[in-house]
């Protein structure tokens, strides 16, 4: 279970989810090949991407739903304007945590024995 967290944390930090002392990004958004430090390939398939953006869709919607029962609930007269700021938060939530949940995802391709390993 420890090894469980600790894979998804290294993840979300974008850390190798293996050893945990690489970086799995080059940029912000690109990702590098393999760790540097224990040869992990973090995208054997080329497609891993697509649960990075499935958590991050689902994290966004839920985010968005909750978001949207607060301001109904608290500011009922202010409601257009309170959406408009939710949107323009939610999009740059969207933008920015997509890094994190595309590691999140590579966290969890790591425990499944989906990453091709080195050493
Ligand atoms: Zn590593």
């Amino acid at each position: 279970m420890i090894r469980f967290f600790q894979a998804l944390l290294r993840g979300f930090f974008g850390r190798c989810p293996v050893c945990g002392r690489g970086r799995m990004f080059r940029s912000f958004y690109g990702l590098r090949e393999r760790c540097e430090y224990c040869g992990t390939e973090y995208e054997r398939t080329g497609n891993q991407s697509t649960g990075g953006m499935a958590i991050n869709l689902v994290v966004t919607i839920l985010l968005g739903f909750i978001g949207g029962i607060i301001l109904v609930l608290r500011w009922p007269d202010a409601v257009l304007p309170g959406l408009a700021l939710l949107i323009v938060v939610l999009t740059l939530f969207h933008i920015v945590f997509y890094r994190c949940a595309k590691g999140l995802w590579l966290g969890i391709t790591s425990l499944t024995g989906d990453m091709e390993h080195d050493g």
